[in-house]
């Protein structure tokens, strides 16, 4: 019998098969501009110095392989809310932040929809509301879960930036006591993230209404370069007390994309009420994976707590995101100097230098993207989104050029 005839075949994920498809490619001249992962200059991987170091040292330790509990191991989730909500968080220090090691940010995003969907108290059709646009797989892991995501306004196409006014009236239209998902910073895929005056402004409506704050902080470090200004909302929100949780990854600022490190943390309103909360991660965590993975959480607790190799990270983060920098500013010259016409809406490229983060939101078009991808070996997603990390010194003057034809 045909157990499984029943099954449709799925799409490929769209990210995943552009990488496919780059790879495949035999053009010497193609650029990756699709997925989000670091590269240098000389468009390689960079494993971070730090890493390798914290990595020889936890290798020469004679740790053995027992499981970890099932919440991870201690030294790094405590390392890690720390470098969330900082050292002098009064939330940490009144032990309200309680705190789960999980499979990178993608398992703190899964485990805290779970969590979510069995213990909040939806006002409204177990809805969680999501930014237009958003990661991709926002959707999909919470509609998982058995919740609805549901997109508020946030990127206007006309400005190529922030829809501040559609954002605070839907905040304001929804119903008390909602759930909103917010990119701590570095907004992927638009690299526009509010200003530290929106943020407040945003805080006081959250507190307002009695939202809940449902952080992603998939970036900290690799927006500014400065890992403390990056969690700066996160703060602002805890300090407030306004109900919260954050899911973070060391992907991508550590570099550590394949290790799966990360970790989930929910501020409670009080120490017992913290507890609760993580007895009930516990016995969703223990069903879901039992325990998380330890070598990715021994290397980052180490680079978290050893003062000499922080100060080292905290250079590697700025060797990183200086880079970035310089590839706007280099592509935004460049665009200037063959006069390229500016998108739709736009009277210049100004946008590519004032986004932030991994992504630009260049504002091509459909037809421009896949012509950048058919013609040029150019890849980049369908939404005009590039990975400013695959661009460097040998092959900014190559995509410059392939826009400026593109949009002529
Ligand atoms: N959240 C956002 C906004 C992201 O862009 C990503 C990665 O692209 C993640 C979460 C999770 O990544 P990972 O599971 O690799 O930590």
């Amino acid at each position: 019998a045909q157990v499984w005839s029943s099954v449709p075949l799925a799409p490929p994920d769209s990210i995943f098969a552009l990488t496919a498809r780059y790879v495949a490619d035999t053009n010497p001249k193609k650029i990756n501009l699709g997925v989000g992962a670091y590269r240098d200059d000389n468009g390689k991987p960079w494993v971070l110095p730090v890493v390798k170091k914290a990595s020889r040292k936890v290798e020469e330790s004679d740790r053995d392989h027992e499981y970890l509990s099932i919440t991870g191991l201690p030294a790094f989730t405590n390392a890690a809310q720390k470098l969330v909500f900082g050292e002098d968080s009064l939330s940490v220090k009144e032990n309200r932040v309680i705190s789960v090691q999980t499979l990178s940010g993608t398992g703190a995003n899964h485990l805290a929809a779970l969590f979510m969907s069995r213990f909040y108290q939806f006002t409204k059709d177990k809805e969680i509301y999501i930014s237009n646009p958003t990661w991709a797989n926002h959707n999909a892991i919470i509609s998982n879960v058995g919740l609805n995501p549901v997109s508020y306004p946030y990127y206007n196409p006309q400005t190529i930036g922030l829809d501040f006014e559609g954002f605070v009236k839907s905040i304001e239209s929804m119903p008390a006591k909602s759930v909103i998902l917010l990119h701590s910073c570095a907004h992927n895929p638009t690299g526009v993230d509010p200003t530290s005056e929106q943020w407040q402004i945003l805080a006081e409506l959250f507190l307002k209404k009695g939202h809940y704050a449902f952080f992603d902080s998939a970036y900290q470090g690799f927006a500014t370069g400065d890992l403390d200004r990056d969690s700066s909302s996160v703060r602002l929100f805890a300090s407030k007390r306004i109900p919260m949780l954050v899911c973070q990854s060391f992907a991508k600022n550590a570099g550590l994309y394949n290790e799966r490190v990360g970790a989930l943390h929910v501020v409670g309103a009080s120490e017992d009420e913290a507890q609760r909360i993580k007895s009930q991660l516990s016995v969703l965590q223990r069903s879901e994976i039992s325990n998380p993975p330890a070598y990715g959480a021994h290397v980052v607790s180490l680079i978290l707590t050893d003062p000499e190799l922080f100060s080292e990270w905290k250079r590697d983060i700025k060797t990183m995101s200086s880079r970035i920098i310089e590839m706007r500013d280099q592509l935004y010259n460049k665009l200037q100097e063959l006069k390229t016409p500016a998108p739709a809406g736009r009277s210049d490229w100004g946008h590519i230098k004032s986004q932030i983060g991994m992504f630009s939101f260049t504002g091509l078009n459909k037809a421009q993207c896949d012509s950048l991808v058919n013609n040029y070996s150019i890849y980049l997603t369908a939404n005009g989104r590039i990975s400013m990390a695959g661009l460097n010194t040998h092959n900014l003057q190559r995509f410059a050029e392939s826009v400026d034809e593109v949009v002529r």
